[in-house]
């Protein structure tokens, strides 16, 4: 059994997190149940921005909070310093309601709403992610419109696809993200920001791929994007300062999975960047990072309490548990492994092996294909490791099942920072159908 951060098996057997009982997290505050270990969120933020530091180049540590947004961990970020990916106005929205701070706020999406640009004009945010041309006429317009000039950076997709070992190189990319580096829509992209008064050119943003354990393609992401700055620096004389390399640093779910240390992709990126750079004869940009999944993942944990067993003789055994798909969609929706630990009886012998199977109605809706456990019975807590990121913020009311409650441990102190849903939140947006004298 790995454990992570904080976590560790206390004196009665039982699985710990930020100093508190697990089994106990669970009968306080019901389960499924999320319990992120802050002081590890911490750690990963530090790290990363310690990497930086000792290089003595400018960064930013953006957290991509679409990994998992609340107004609890804002603020947490906002704390360590960290800047701040949003995608959404429902994102900037929690943000400000966060505090967060506007001028360390970046707005992400392939498809953002004029409202949305627009609070991202009254707000006053740090940059905008440009992403494509219909977004520059947004900009233009509402630049004009509130008479102010907003900073942004160019996403392009630099024809490097990154999976979790390997990458490979592609003339162009098919992606709905970004302008094209290769086939000049980058270059007219530019140009036309250049041309709108209102737009402060910040620099170029990529963003290769997610769960990446490797550092060749971000090493090359650097060098094609330094290498594209410096062209335009000798061809139009303008210095971009800023180089934003995205995120998508790979984590540990399962012993499969090999991750570097955070801080080694930081410091080969690093480089590479101070190579191209020195070769171009190009001043060194500020470097700035996106990790999502990398800051939050392992800091996360799911609690269920397992009900129905199934023996399907000579096939397998299923354990179901009180959540599923509509708390951890991943499984279902990418194959995604996780594993798992019996909270409550952590040091027993794994003598059997089951399928964790969620209450949905689908037939896809296991979130662990093989764990390894001892012989379960109804009312164990089932401990899923690394559930930090893309899990409560995909979650779903599917089977008009309530979202979770969320829970923050650090420092032997539970907090609980997003309520569960109760019946009464499931149909607080449902409206009656009918005469209109029936509903009044
Ligand atoms: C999702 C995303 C990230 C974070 O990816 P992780 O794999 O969670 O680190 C960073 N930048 C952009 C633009 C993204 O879309």
């Amino acid at each position: 059994m790995h454990l992570y951060g904080t976590q560790k098996v206390n004196g009665s057997g039982h699985l710990e997190i930020g100093g508190m009982d697990a089994t106990q997290l669970a009968a306080e505050y019901g389960t499924p149940l999320f319990v992120y270990d802050i002081q590890l969120f911490r750690e990963r933020a530090r790290a990363f921005q310690e990497t930086f530091k000792q290089a003595d180049v400018s960064y930013q540590v953006a957290y991509a909070s679409k990994a998992f947004s609340s107004i609890a961990i804002y603020q947490v970020a906002a704390q360590e310093g960290l800047s701040l990916d949003v995608v959404s106005s429902g994102e900037l929205y929690t943000a400000i309601q966060a505090g967060f701070p506007r001028e360390r706020i970046h707005f992400h999406g392939n498809n953002k709403s004029d409202a949305e640009l627009r609070m991202a004009f009254e707000e006053g945010i740090g940059c905008i992610v440009v992403d494509n041309f219909y977004e520059i006429q947004q900009l233009t317009k509402l630049a004009q419109e509130y008479d102010r000039t907003i900073p942004v950076l160019l996403r392009v997709t630099p024809g490097i696809e990154a999976h979790t070992h390997d990458y490979i190189t592609t003339g162009q990319e098919d992606s709905k993200f970004g302008f094209d580096l290769m086939n000049g829509q980058a270059d007219r992209a530019f140009l036309q920001m250049m041309q709108a008064d209102r737009l402060n050119v910040l620099g170029l943003h990529c963003h290769i791929g997610s769960q990446i354990f490797e550092t060749s393609a971000f090493r090359l992401a650097a060098e094609k994007l330094v290498g594209k700055m410096a062209e335009w620096h000798d061809k139009h004389g303008y210095t971009c300062s800023v180089l934003n390399l995205g995120g998508g640093f790979g984590i540990r779910y399962t012993e499969e999975d090999t991750p570097l240390e955070p801080s080694v992709y930081v410091k080969e990126m690093i480089e590479a960047v101070k190579i191209v750079a020195g070769d171009s004869n190009y001043p060194v940009p500020e470097i700035w990072i996106e990790p999502g999944r990398s800051l939050i993942g392992d800091a996360g944990t799911t609690l269920y309490t397992i009900g129905a067993t199934k023996r399907v003789p000579g096939i397998r055994n299923y354990a179901a548990v009180d959540g599923g798909m509509s708390d951890n969609i991943r499984p279902a929706l990418y194959g995604a492994k996780y594993s798992s630990v019996l909270a409550n009886r952590a040091q027993e012998t794994l003598s059997e092996t089951y399928t964790i199977a969620g209450k949905c109605c689908e037939s896809g809706d296991k979130l662990i294909e093989e764990a390894q456990l001892p012989a379960v019975t109804a009312g164990d807590i089932l401990a899923v490791f690394c559930t930090g990121a893309y899990g409560y913020s995909m979650a779903s009311n599917y089977n008009r099942l309530a979202r979770p409650a969320v829970v923050f441990v650090e420092d032997a102190r539970a907090q609980l920072v997003i309520r569960r849903e109760s019946l009464e939140d499931l149909i607080s947006h449902d409206l009656s159908y009918g005469k209109k004298e029936l509903q009044e």
